[in-house]
């Protein structure tokens, strides 16, 4: 069963999204049959727990256009949207959220700016819609200090909706590194980049997939991978503390011998110190910590993901780099009931 290479990859991941399943598929559909040209929509499930693996599934047997991967669990959104590239065999390939918060019409204006010469167009929330102001805030904090210090230029208020040709998704795939900060990767990359504006809109049906815990995790992931500011900072409180401890010494001293030897004494100013001495050391300690977790990560080197099955995809992707690849073995659609099939070297 060989298909022919398509125009475009639409790439989704998909965690407990039964509610917008349909709806997406049916805009993206309606948008890139407008094309007049080639695609395909591979939707990646994440290890849901709802009814979405079956949604996709139905899709995929209903419209060829439709491929599934399925993971052997959770393995976090960069990771799910790294394996649709994977898979991908499009010219140029698309990635949007399955929450409908990306608006699949504008993949018709990142495809104009494509045939005019760009390599990755990504889209910018002009305005985000009806989300908490706490995510708001922190989202434009994070753009703004991710912006600031890192060595690549990632623009700002931009999320993963993109579309890269192949040439970068090449380089991508290439990429195999374990905490994965895909537009920061895909800034690394180069070649010609643009930006196209829309409004974030709310999402479709479901709650948001990035509690607190997760968008921490994401950030540190962001900030470790293209910077390394946090641990440079170290070094200025030091020089700062070593030059008030310098000023300290004649300063006390002088206020000794003027006012007596009642100052600066006491268990109190002491314990202080040692408690603010110990804090700042502990925080150094755990950025410290960060940046030597994510080699543990990297040095272990194990598969990305687990493929559990996949449907609809039966050309073997290109080869990959290192040993984390999908398999090209035949792939052909599977039933529910076949033997898992598991990413070893
Ligand atoms: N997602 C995923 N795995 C996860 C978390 C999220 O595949 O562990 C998917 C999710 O289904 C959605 C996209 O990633 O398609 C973005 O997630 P979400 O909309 O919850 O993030 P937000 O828009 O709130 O930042
Ligand atoms: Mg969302």
């Amino acid at each position: 069963m060989k298909s022919t290479r398509p125009r475009y990859s639409i790439v989704a991941p998909i965690y407990n999204e039964e509610g917008n399943i349909e709806l997406l598929y049916q805009r993206i559909h309606k948008v890139m049959e407008s094309t007049g040209e080639s695609w395909e929509l591979i939707m990646v499930n994440d290890g849901s727990r709802d009814r979405s693996p079956e949604l996709i599934d139905a899709l995929a047997d209903r419209d060829p256009h439709v491929k599934t991967i399925h993971f052997a669990r959770n393995f976090g959104h960069q990771t799910a949207v790294t394996a649709g590239i994977d898979h991908a065999s499009g010219e140029a390939v698309i990635l949007i959220d399955a929450d409908l918060q990306d608006p699949p019409e504008l993949i018709l204006e990142m495809i104009e700016r494509w045939k005019a010469g760009y390599q990755v167009v990504y889209a910018i929330r002009s305005e985000r819609k009806g989300e908490s102001w706490f995510k708001l805030m922190t989202a434009k904090l994070f753009y703004r200090v991710i912006y600031r210090i890192t060595d690549v230029d990632i623009p700002v208020d931009t999320g993963d909706f993109r579309l890269m040709d192949e040439r970068v998704v090449a380089i991508l795939r290439q990429m195999r590194e374990h905490n994965r900060f895909i537009r920061g990767m895909t800034s690394w990359i180069g070649f010609k980049q643009t930006g196209v504006y829309y409004v974030r809109d709310v999402r479709h049906s479901g709650e948001t997939k990035y509690p607190l815990r997760k968008m921490i995790r994401f950030a540190l992931d962001a900030i470790t991978s293209f910077s390394y500011f946090p641990l440079q900072i170290m070094v200025y409180v030091a020089a700062v503390l070593g030059v008030l401890a310098l000023l300290a010494i004649p300063v006390v001293a002088l206020l000794r011998l003027a006012f007596g030897t009642e100052f600066f004494g006491g268990q109190a100013t002491t314990i202080i110190l040692l408690l603010l001495m110990s804090s700042f050391q502990l925080f150094f300690l755990f950025i410290l910590g960060q940046y030597v977790a994510r080699i543990y990560d990297e040095t272990r080197d194990r598969p990305l993901y687990v493929i559990a099955h996949r449907r609809g995809l039966s050309d073997a992707p290109p080869a990959l780099s290192r040993t984390n690849l999908p398999q090209s073995s035949d792939l052909s659609p599977a039933p529910e009931s076949t033997p898992v099939e598991r990413q070893t070297p």
